[in-house]
């Protein structure tokens, strides 16, 4: 009889993690925005999905988290019918590698090497959810009549960051290198870098156009003029941080002082003022 409890406490423990799972996720609506005529924005919880739909098949970039793949799969089937062929991870985060095991029935997930090496490492992580193609730089994606090149860069959100650009300057996804007009969350245990985020987002400035309809991680689809102004706000971050620190300001006292008028506005329910003021400080005081 305890024995028969315990497994009634266990499977209702289950349960009510599993429906806290879907409460959290119950509201969610999946919505596609079309981007060009084979390109589109899925937005829904978590980082942003690219959608390349075509003769050819379709292509994901990230897939939000696991309770969403359903929706997210029938998101794809309007638009067109079929499942995924390939699912390109930008980084190895839960918001954005969720779906991978949904996903990896139909499709063969693509990552840097060290997304595969930080999701093997968690033991919770199916090995149906692992990517199985890896690259060092980069790799190029012939499919729908255009040439998506996937491009690693420095360390900068975590150490496995890709930003997908598409060949004809029309569209770029770039992952968690950019929260559109909030401060960004920079993985610092996961390999990330402040100075190295702010290079990386010169670096997809530098290769972008005025059309170019650019896909951030977090937040609303954006313009090269939206990512200029978020890029003067990391510089302004980083040249503050480093005066406080050249002036010998504890931690304490720098909160106590606070950010600057321009940049308060930047903070968010997840990345605060002080959030953001600790991030600075732990990577920009080494
Ligand atoms: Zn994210
Ligand atoms: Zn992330």
């Amino acid at each position: 009889m305890k024995r028969i409890a315990t497994i009634a406490a266990t499977i209702g423990f289950v349960l009510s993690v599993s429906a806290n799972a879907d409460d959290r996720f119950k509201d969610v609506k999946i919505i596609p925005q079309k981007l060009t005529s084979k390109t589109y924005m899925f937005t829904g919880a978590g980082g942003n999905i690219g959608v390349s739909a075509g003769e050819d098949g379709i292509l994901i970039i990230d897939d939000q988290f696991a309770p969403l793949a359903d929706k997210i799969e029938k998101a794809l089937t309007e638009i067109q019918v079929g499942e995924p062929k390939y699912i390109i991870n930008t980084h190895y985060h839960g918001d954005h590698t969720g779906g991978n095991e949904h996903f990896s029935h139909s499709g063969t997930i693509m990552a840097q090497h060290n997304v595969l090496k930080r999701l093997k490492s968690n033991p919770k992580i199916d090995k149906k959810a692992l990517p199985v193609i890896t690259y060092e730089d980069g790799i190029s994606i012939h499919f729908n009549g255009t040439t998506m090149n996937v491009v690693h860069l420095k360390p900068g959100h975590t150490d496995g960051d890709s930003v997908v650009y598409w060949a004809d300057d029309s569209v770029v996804h770039m992952g968690d290198l950019y929260f559109k007009d909030q401060f960004p969350y920079i993985d610092l245990k996961g390999g990330g870098s402040v100075i190295g985020y702010r290079d990386n987002v010169v670096a997809v400035l530098k290769r972008i156009n005025n059309e170019t309809k650019v896909i951030p991680g977090h937040g609303e689809l954006a313009t090269k003029a939206d990512l200029v102004k978020f890029k003067v706000m990391m510089d302004d971050s980083i040249n503050w941080m480093q005066q406080q620190l050249v002036q010998g300001h504890s931690l304490k006292k720098i909160k106590e002082r606070g950010l600057p008028e321009s940049l308060k506005s930047w903070g968010w329910s997840f990345i605060t003022a002080d959030k953001w003021i600790d991030t600075l400080y732990e990577d920009l005081k080494k």
